[in-house]
């Protein structure tokens, strides 16, 4: 800090702050691009960013958070049909874009603006660190309630809905991250995610600024480069399952990538479900626990596994600080008592890391919550007799009703990964006479050629939960349908 404290352009402006590949930019570097974007965007009421994984993309998102303009980040993966529902949904007037990328014809209404992270600004003066972005940063008149991003949902369930989230909700949300994970401007993440979401954009790179810490992006996620980031000094590495999965595929085999996570402070997991067989896989190679967290686009960040807590599979952790977390029964206002591991009911939350609203859908809005301010995530799970909340699945596509019970996706899936046969799986319910809705499973066999029996597969699940939560039916697919975070497009599994 020495350095930091001797340098005319302010204190801790030469820490690094951004990496991707080989540009980086210091906290100094970034203020100082992002600083001659500030007036175009101030003039404009709101902005959608072109959310290349790309430094461009963190520079305009800080451009955006210092005029206390929103931003809409796009995911340059969409389709022309996605794009235009979103650019006419929530209507930005400019697109802030990386210097010499090309963008696709939904755009072409919108007036560009190039961001360029390779200008010189160095020895400008105006460097000044960036840190305490965002709900510290921006012009006077700013209130905790004014909106920082506007990002959509995954579409997972539906086509993507724009959720209003306001500066107050991604303060709070980081800074509960910091409590749990004892999170420091010490930390370097690892970061492999796009960055038009939540996961990646406000915990992967607004996360690291609020703390003053850094941040190196793989650009692609791959193994080497994860074993290369913690190898040099990197303590943190946040994913995805898919990524995740991959990773348990290769460490057995991969001792330099086993040695470098098992230095890692912190591996997290999120954005769905991480299968128990890779979380034990993983722990298995390398003497590490992944910690998962639970949150979504409307609520940010709910519950995690604290980093001074007992990490366990299949477990999303306890509530984060200020958080309020309930269980509700069917009528979605009665509240389960039970800490028994088993007593099924939707979560629901409150606090201040929640969204304001859905844009132009004030009944979905009104819709999501009850009358007393609890927002319905729509997710069901149990919780432990010490408070760690289990996630069952979704209440839309995971909760199978069949012969009387109501029988979660989620466990059914971990059993059939542990069967050697199946490389990956989901589960879904479908009309049956008898029973209501029989088990489905789709599974991608490890062999193609001998893939395991349903009569296998009944009697393997059977054996390890109970009979009623056996598969009826069995799918063969070459691979399971993924949005762009590798979650499971149940709809794609039942509706085709
Ligand atoms: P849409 O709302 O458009 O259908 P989506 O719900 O997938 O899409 P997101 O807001 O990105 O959009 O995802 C939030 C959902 O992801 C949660 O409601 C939950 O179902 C799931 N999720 C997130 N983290 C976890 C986790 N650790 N374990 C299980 N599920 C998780
Ligand atoms: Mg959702």
């Amino acid at each position: 800090m020495t350095e930091a404290r001797a340098d005319p352009d302010g204190p801790g402006a030469h820490r690094p702050a951004l990496r991707f590949g080989d540009r980086a930019l210091t906290y100094g570097e970034l203020a100082a691009t992002a600083a001659p974007l500030v007036a175009r965007v101030a003039e404009a009421g709101r902005i959608a960013v072109w959310a290349t994984p790309t430094l461009e993309t963190a520079v305009a998102v800080v451009a955006a958070l210092l005029a206390g303009v929103p931003a809409v980040p796009l995911n340059p993966k969409s389709g022309e049909s996605e794009l235009g529902h979103i650019v006419s949904d929530s209507a930005p007037t400019l697109v802030l874009a990386a210097a010499g990328t090309q963008l696709p014809p939904a755009l072409d209404a919108l007036e560009r603006v190039d961001v360029d992270a390779d200008i010189d600004v160095r020895g400008t003066g105006v460097a000044s660190p960036a840190t305490g972005a965002p709900a510290t940063i921006g012009p006077p008149g700013l209130t905790p309630e004014t909106p920082a991003l506007i990002v959509y949902t995954s579409g997972t369930t539906g086509p993507p809905k724009g959720a209003v989230i306001p500066r107050r909700a991604v303060a709070a949300t980081l800074d509960a991250l910091a409590d749990a994970w004892q999170w420091t401007g010490d930390d370097v993440l690892v970061h492999g995610l796009p960055l038009f979401h939540v996961h990646g954009l406000i915990l992967g790179i607004l996360g690291p600024l609020r703390r003053g810490g850094s941040v190196r992006h793989l650009g692609r996620f791959e193994t080497a480069g994860v074993t290369r980031e913690l190898s040099e000094g990197a303590t943190m590495l946040f994913g995805v399952p898919t990524m995740y999965h991959r990773i348990a595929e290769t460490v057995p085999e991969d001792p330099a990538l086993a040695k470098a996570l098992a230095r890692a402070r912190l591996l997290v997991s999120g954005s769905a479900a991480l299968p128990v067989h890779d979380h034990e896989r993983i722990a298995q190679a390398t003497g590490r626990r992944v910690i998962e967290r639970y949150g979504m686009t409307e609520t940010l960040m709910n519950t995690s596994v604290r980093a001074d807590g007992e990490p366990r599979a299949g477990t999303v952790g306890v509530p984060l600080p200020g958080v309020e977390l309930r269980l509700t029964e069917e009528d979605g206002t009665t509240a389960v008592e039970a800490y028994d591991g088993e007593t099924v009911g939707e979560i629901q939350v409150r606090g201040p890391n929640l969204f304001t609203e859905y844009l132009n859908r004030p009944e979905a809005t009104a819709a999501a919550f009850t009358e007393d301010g609890w927002f319905r995530t729509g997710d069901m799970a149990v919780r432990d007799p010490d408070g760690y909340v289990r996630i069952v699945g979704r209440k839309a596509t995971d909760l199978i009703k069949s012969g009387g019970y109501k029988i979660g996706a989620g466990e059914i899936e971990n059993a059939l990964l542990e069967h050697p046969g199946v490389r990956e799986a989901a589960v879904t319910g479908e009309p049956d006479a008898d029973l209501g809705e029989r088990i489905v499973a789709w599974i991608v066999p490890a062999d193609p050629q001998s893939p395991p029996s349903v009569d296998e597969l009944a009697d393997h699940v059977a054996r390890r939960l109970a009979p009623h939560k056996r598969p009826r039916v069995v799918h063969h697919l070459d691979a399971l349908p993924r949005n762009d975070m590798g979650k499971i497009m149940k709809r794609a599994l039942t509706h085709d």
